[in-house]
């Protein structure tokens, strides 16, 4: 079995995988708009199965689906059976609006997903609504404790750190998670191609949420060389936990463990890069395999040490949606 490394000896044994740029939502940072794009020519099944199998034979262990709203495909139910079906695929997560999470929570787990991330920038639903575009906010609530009532190994809430919108009431957040076993993880704000002018008004640093944790008695855990980027606080009051994710802080691409796939098939080798390799001619039939973990391995040597967010260079890409955030 290949292991996929860097010229860095970073290994990669997390894709996230977008299914479908189309969204749903309108959420200000991301698709103040709405999604515009084509709504047609994502991967289908086979090539999923085809990518997804490649990538476990080189050493991806967990496989994460994002979007756009990765809900909204029509077969979204046999995508997750499908990948669970891959060998060395250990752990099967998604990322999701949750607008019809409480219907599907059920389904999912029987389908075989482990682990849920849902987006929820507020805890009041015209905040919501100001943030998202959408009026579903007692549903995306109703989706999360539907998550937990089924029994997802792990229920995370991402929130988006936004100035002047939730970065002054974090307690509800706290208080969120005080018998709820979640963890909640702020999310800076993350500059892209589209959001120049949002970025500059809303973005604000994770340190404000460390000062408010350290404060209120919140301990920073210890670390697992797998863990992604969240450094995550717990409190012995509370059943849930805090993280922070900070990308614009010094030694975030240190631990970079993930690849990107986007709804297209293009190798995306950072979030913040330029351009991808297109896997899809490979992704055809099942006797190209061979030929598309080379170039998947080919591909990687030019993943770059470190984004370059500081230069107020953030790749080419114009929303989340775009790349599967
Ligand atoms: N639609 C799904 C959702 O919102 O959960 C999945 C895709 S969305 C692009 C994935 C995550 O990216 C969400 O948690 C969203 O809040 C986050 N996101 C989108 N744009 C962002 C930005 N500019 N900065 C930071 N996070 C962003
Ligand atoms: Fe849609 Fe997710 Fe982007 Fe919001 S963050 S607009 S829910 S893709």
């Amino acid at each position: 079995m290949h292991s996929l490394r860097d010229r860095f000896n970073r290994r990669f044994s997390y894709l996230r995988l977008s299914v479908t740029e189309v969204c749903n939502f309108r959420c200000e940072y991301c698709l103040p708009q709405g999604y515009r794009g084509r709504t047609r020519g994502f991967l289908e099944l086979d090539e999923i199965r085809r990518l997804v199998t490649a990538f476990a034979q080189l050493g991806t262990r967990k496989l994460r689906l994002t979007g756009g709203e990765p809900s909204l495909r029509r077969d979204f139910l046999d995508i997750v059976r499908t990948v669970r079906g891959v060998p060395s695929i250990e752990r099967l997560a998604m990322t999701t609006n949750a607008y019809r999470l409480a219907r599907d929570a059920d389904a999912l787990k029987a389908a075989g997903m482990d682990a849920i991330n849902i987006s929820l920038d507020g805890l009041e639903a015209e905040q919501f609504r100001r943030i998202t575009g959408d009026r579903r906010f007692d549903k995306v609530m109703a989706g999360i404790e539907r998550a937990l009532e089924v029994g997802f190994d792990r229920v995370k809430v991402n929130t988006v750190l936004l100035r002047g919108l939730n970065d002054g009431a974090l307690e509800p957040f706290f208080e969120f998670v005080r018998e709820r076993p979640i963890s909640v993880r702020f999310i800076e704000l993350m500059r892209t191609g589209d959001n120049q002018a949002y970025f500059e008004q809303r973005h604000v640093g994770g340190s404000l949420v460390r000062e408010a944790l350290l404060q209120a008695g919140w301990q920073a855990q210890a670390r697992a060389a797998t863990d992604g980027p969240a450094v995550e606080y717990a409190h012995p009051e509370y059943a849930g936990r805090i993280g922070i994710i900070a990308p614009y802080s010094p030694g975030f691409c240190d631990s970079c463990n993930r690849l990107r796939v986007t709804a297209r098939g293009g190798l995306r080798l950072c979030l913040f890069g330029t351009g991808n390799a297109n896997l899809r001619p490979l992704l055809a039939r099942d006797d190209q395999l061979e030929e598309l973990k080379a170039h998947i391995m080919l591909s990687l040597f030019d993943k770059g040490s470190a984004h370059r967010l500081h230069r107020g260079d953030f790749g080419d890409t114009p929303h989340l949606a775009s790349t599967g955030g």
